[in-house]
């Protein structure tokens, strides 16, 4: 089937799933209008698949069961499945309320419903799924539909004039276990729904936004709304907030109420996330016309700007809107279907029924948006291209320039693990697709036998026929001979087909073991890290007592030889007291006066420096001055400990006024949120942009490394934190054989651009990814160059990250460079921040409340 004579159809959906979009029912001229039927099960067991590198559609035969609700069903991917929700079954107002999964390997439909669910049987609803805690989610919410059997409290049940009932209710499911759960829900929860939008806003994250749809007012009358809601979903609840005009600035006129309009969201690599809204209708239900972006929805500081793009891609509503990202700042915006026109029927008796009209030109039934990532930061559109584009040679030059630079950023980025699962994937999905052409030609041959043996049979009487037969006979001997192959083929790939999926479960199983072993390992080298930076304080506390002792006890020998030489210069010469006043040290230089006055003195025969120090000398007996000793021992030991308590007491002070908050479970709610703003903060330029224009920076960084060539020279360089790659580019100006280089921020794909417009880019390799959970294609590396310093020089606790590279594959744990930082306290006072911080609770309206 090519694009061209793709059929008509709205109220569809057209998920992706590597390169193909996957397109199952929808309202078309052809649906038998009926609950269940052969001839429905004839039109739902078919999936057609859009193509993008032929810009071709294949129509793909399923096995298993197919769902009733064909029409506004909701619908969402899960790796290599698309789920099924709902869904008008497409007579008399039935709705349906399974969910289903198409495994589009093997092509084949399951249930998961189970008899516990007990949800609206409805239409029009959303579902999006979301990954958190370690396990995937499908979300559902609201809907219109029939009469529930169930009626959940914590949920809205808008019981309409016309017989339908519309909802707010929310399902969660869980994938990996298959459970479902009603959750209960927080904040503003949005009312009774239908027909709105709903993506999810982070690529791993639990959060979605939703937009537009009908509401019910006057209690049973619908309208339109343009509201916004933003969803956090945790396993038991759904958070809701509602985005106020004025939450997004500059909103403008624009953002009018609308229903049947479609949605994709680009979870640009380089970019946040980015929601598309194209068409639908308007409160007075006619067409909207318009494209909407909604930006920057991850960070809160929502945008939302109109693109202009023909109306011929925006007119339309009920269709389906795919995005695809072809490079890390392109995107193609797939549009398919839907209907252009809206209108009210007589249909007599007073009555009149809605009528739509299906998009019948059949340029504007697939039709491609090229949206580019300006370097104003901005989504811009390229280009449109229309069914006859499709079909070009432009096309084609164009995806396979696409595609080249797809692979070619493959190839420069180590993604793992992915990618292989997804290239083993779409090899399995290619033998399957063999598979199903086998599969036809074998079943076009049977029938060319049975309709062979039919015409034997006949009429064997006059000798034309004979030799008919004959010709026949060996035709069909021939056809039998063919099938053999053919069989043997099928069940050759069957057999391949099967070993790849055993591949792709062992692969997981590894992934997951290696996962947990992972863990075990984190924890128990941060155990260690603990007990060695303890160790570490201690020794050099010891150190420096040490260092005390022996510089006292240099004193004390010192004293003891001066007084030595009195004592025995005074019995030697009995010198009159007089003289003696008299004396200087330099007299005592003389060696006569260093033998001692009684042989073996024992007193003489103590080592100072191993007994300690005395500091009061005169007529104390040894014991004595032991005692002392220790006593002074024991007041430097306390002393050290009180120094310690106080660098603690420091270093608690430090982490809550660097933590904005010190309840320790919010922390690790928002430690995931946390991180990845951290490490799309540093995908921006500007940040970036503001470190390279550091003077002092970057001429530290680039003469310590040019100028010390024999430290680079031929040997193999890991930057830690690569950012735009200026490190590594040193690195290797310095002679450095490899570079390494890893960062988890997406501005590596802009090193990725820099390192090839420099010509270097067979020198370094990029890997994304945590440092932490990243893995080097070699085993070690001799030199490690990173700028962790943050402000503060600790802010962002990089340093753990250099120090855990170093650890793992530095070869001789030293060359880690910069190696040394100062870090210089100065204390000061603020009188203002401590009247209105400390000072303000002594006196609140008249009351004392400076115990909080
Ligand atoms: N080396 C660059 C950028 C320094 S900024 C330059 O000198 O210009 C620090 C970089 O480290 C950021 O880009 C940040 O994304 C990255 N980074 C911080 N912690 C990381 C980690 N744990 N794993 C990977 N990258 C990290």
């Amino acid at each position: 089937m090519s694009g061209q004579s793709f059929k008509m159809r709205a109220e569809h959906k057209a998920p992706i799933i590597g390169e193909s979009l996957y397109l199952w029912a929808g309202n078309q001229f052809d649906l038998p209008r009926v609950h269940d039927s052969l001839q429905k099960r004839e039109l739902t067991s078919r999936v057609d698949v859009y193509q993008l590198s032929t810009a071709d559609w294949l129509s793909h035969l399923t096995r298993g069961t197919p769902p009733l609700g064909v029409m506004d069903y909701s619908c969402t991917t899960s790796h290599s499945n698309i789920y099924y929700f709902g869904g008008d079954c497409g007579h008399d107002d039935c709705y349906n309320n399974t969910l289903n999964v198409l495994n589009t390997i093997k092509m084949e439909w399951t249930s998961c419903s189970n008899a516990k669910q007990s949800l609206m049987k409805k239409s029009l609803a959303g579902m999006i799924s979301l990954e958190f805690d370690g396990a995937e989610y499908l979300v559902i919410i609201g809907g219109l539909g029939s009469t529930p059997t169930v009626y959940h409290p914590q949920f809205q049940y808008d019981q309409l004039n016309d017989g339908y009932v519309r909802t707010n209710e929310q399902l969660l499911y869980n994938v990996s276990t298959g459970q479902f759960t009603v959750p209960s829900v927080s904040g503003q929860c949005c009312p009774p729904t239908d027909g709105f939008i709903i993506e999810k806003i982070t690529t791993t994250g639990n959060r979605g936004i939703m937009f537009g749809g009908m509401v019910t007012v006057n209690g049973d009358e619908t309208t339109f709304t343009n509201s916004v809601y933003i969803l956090s979903v945790t396993h038991s609840i759904i958070n809701w907030e509602i985005l106020k005009p004025g939450a997004i600035p500059n909103e403008g006129p624009w953002l009018m109420e609308r229903f049947s309009h479609a949605s994709a969201i680009i979870n640009g690599d380089s970019t946040s996330p980015t929601l598309v809204v194209i068409g639908g209708l308007d409160k007075n239900t006619q067409l909207v016309n318009e494209c909407l972006l909604f930006d920057s929805m991850t960070t809160g500081q929502y945008s939302c700007r109109k693109i202009p793009l023909p109306e011929s891609v925006t007119g339309r509503y009920s269709h389906s809107l795919t995005a695809v990202t072809m490079s890390p700042h392109c995107v193609w915006l797939v549009i398919v279907g839907g209907y252009e026109r809206f209108r009210m029927k007589d249909v007599g008796g007073g009555k009149k029924e809605p009528i739509s009209t299906l998009i019948g030109d059949t340029n504007r039934l697939i039709m491609i948006i090229e949206l580019v990532y300006s370097e104003a930061g901005e989504w811009i559109v390229q280009s449109v291209l229309d069914g006859n584009d499709l079909t070009s040679k432009n096309y084609q030059e164009k995806y396979e320039l696409y595609s080249k630079t797809r692979t070619w950023w493959m190839d420069q980025l180590i993604e793992y693990p992915t990618e292989r699962e997804m290239k083993l994937q779409r090899y399995i999905q290619s033998l399957h697709e063999d598979l199903q052409v086998a599969h036809e030609s074998k079943v076009s041959l049977q029938e060319a036998l049975v309709e062979a043996n039919k015409q034997v049979k006949g009429d064997d009487s006059n000798d034309i026929m004979s030799s008919v037969l004959e010709e026949m006979r060996q035709e069909q001997e021939k056809l039998i001979e063919e099938k053999q192959i053919i069989t043997e083929d099928h069940e050759k790939l069957k057999l391949k087909v099967a070993d790849n999926e055993v591949f792709i479960t062992e692969i997981l199983e590894e992934k997951t073991q290696v996962e947990e072993k992972k863990q075990i390992i984190t924890e128990s080298y941060e155990k260690l890290k603990v007990t060695v930076a303890d160790m570490e304080e201690e020794k050099e506390q010891y150190l420096k007592e040490k260092q005390i002792i022996i510089d006292d006890n240099q004193n004390l020998k010192s004293d003891i030889s001066e007084k030595d030489k009195v004592i025995a210069k005074l019995t030697s010469q009995s010198l009159a007291v007089a003289d003696v006043k008299g004396l200087r040290v330099e007299d005592f230089e003389s060696e006569e006066y260093l033998v001692p006055v009684v042989p073996d003195d024992p007193l003489l025969q103590i080592d100072w420096e191993e007994e300690g120090k005395i500091e009061e000398w005169g007529d104390t007996s040894l014991k004595e001055r032991l005692e002392l000793t220790e006593k002074q021992l024991l007041l430097t030991r306390t002393a050290l400990d009180n120094a310690l308590k106080d660098l603690n007491q420091m270093k608690e002070t430090m982490r809550e006024l660097t933590t904005s908050s010190t309840d320790p479970d919010a922390t690790m709610e928002t430690a995931v949120e946390e991180k990845d703003s951290y490490f799309s903060n540093y995908g921006h330029h500007g940040i970036h942009e503001e470190m390279l224009k550091d003077k002092v920076r970057m001429d530290s960084y680039e003469l310590f490394i040019t100028k010390n060539t024999e430290i680079f020279k031929d040997k193999v360089v890991l930057d830690i934190g690569c950012g735009t790659g200026i490190l590594s580019l040193f690195a290797v100006k310095a002679g450095a054989s490899h570079v390494f280089a890893i960062d988890q921020s997406p501005i590596i794909y802009k090193a990725v651009e820099i390192v090839r417009e420099n010509g270097v880019d067979d020198k370094i390799t990029f890997i994304r990814g945590e440092v932490e959970s990243a893995r080097l294609p070699v085993d070690s590396v001799d030199v490690l160059i990173s700028e962790w310093m943050g402000y503060f020089l600790l802010f962002e606790s990089m340093l753990d990250t250099v120090l855990y590279a170093r650890d793992k594959w530095l070869n001789d744990k030293k060359n880690v460079y910069p190696n040394r930082c100062n870090m210089s306290l100065v204390a000061m006072g603020d009188e203002y921040e401590y009247n209105s911080k400390i000072k303000f609770w002594e006196n609140v309206r008249g009351s004392k409340q400076t115990k909080n």
